[in-house]
């Protein structure tokens, strides 16, 4: 059986709903960033898919960079809050409008960190663009200035997302382990 036809995947977003949605904020973030340059920082690897969308739906000159967090998402969980850089930039961020692409703003401690570590190092403006967020399960204070979708505590993969590197490669985003399948 393909992955997509999985009997333990329930669809939440399909592939349409998020095309729209992404495109949608695509246009909003070309609107508020008229006569900028935005840096979009993408946080790997879950965002990938995101990035690549959605800086085809910016219509503006723009340069894209890569970072990677040590993860307490999923199945590893950390009540530290600590962060750990396992890949950082590219090139330095000083005056730089940085916009910062997730796929998922669960707990909040990755962003939080992100944007502590990235204001230190003296960038001009910073924003945050997430694909998801689970507001129920938010331990520390963060604003997303662009949200795709707010989706309930459930565990979700596809469209860049994975379980155990898995599912990533899904077109749309669905919940693992029910066994009746739906759309919305
Ligand atoms: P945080 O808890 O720091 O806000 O999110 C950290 C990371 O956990 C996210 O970037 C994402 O990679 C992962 N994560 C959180 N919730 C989920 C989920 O429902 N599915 C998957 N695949 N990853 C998640």
């Amino acid at each position: 059986m393909s992955e997509q036809k999985s009997p333990s995947l329930r669809v939440l977003l399909t592939e349409e709903v998020i095309r729209e949605r992404v495109q949608a904020l695509g246009e909003r973030i070309t609107r508020d960033y008229q006569g900028r340059h935005p840096h979009l920082i993408c946080v790997l690897k879950g965002a990938t898919v995101f990035l690549s969308d959605l800086m085809r739906a910016i219509d503006l000159p723009l340069s894209i960079d890569f970072i990677a967090v040590s993860s307490y998402g999923g199945k590893q969980t950390s009540s530290s809050g600590e962060v750990k850089i396992l890949k950082d930039l590219d090139k330095p961020l000083e005056g730089r409008d940085l916009l910062l692409v997730e796929d998922i703003l669960d707990t909040g401690l990755t962003l939080h960190y992100l944007l502590q570590t990235f204001r230190a190092r003296g960038v001009g403006s910073i924003r945050i663009a997430t694909l998801l967020s689970k507001p129920a399960r938010r331990v520390i204070q963060v604003e997303a200035d662009y949200v795709g979708f707010e989706i309930p505590d459930e565990f979700v993969v596809g469209y860049g997302l994975d379980y155990d590197e898995r599912y990533r490669n899904l077109p749309f985003i669905g919940v693992l382990g029910n066994p009746e399948p739906t759309s919305t």
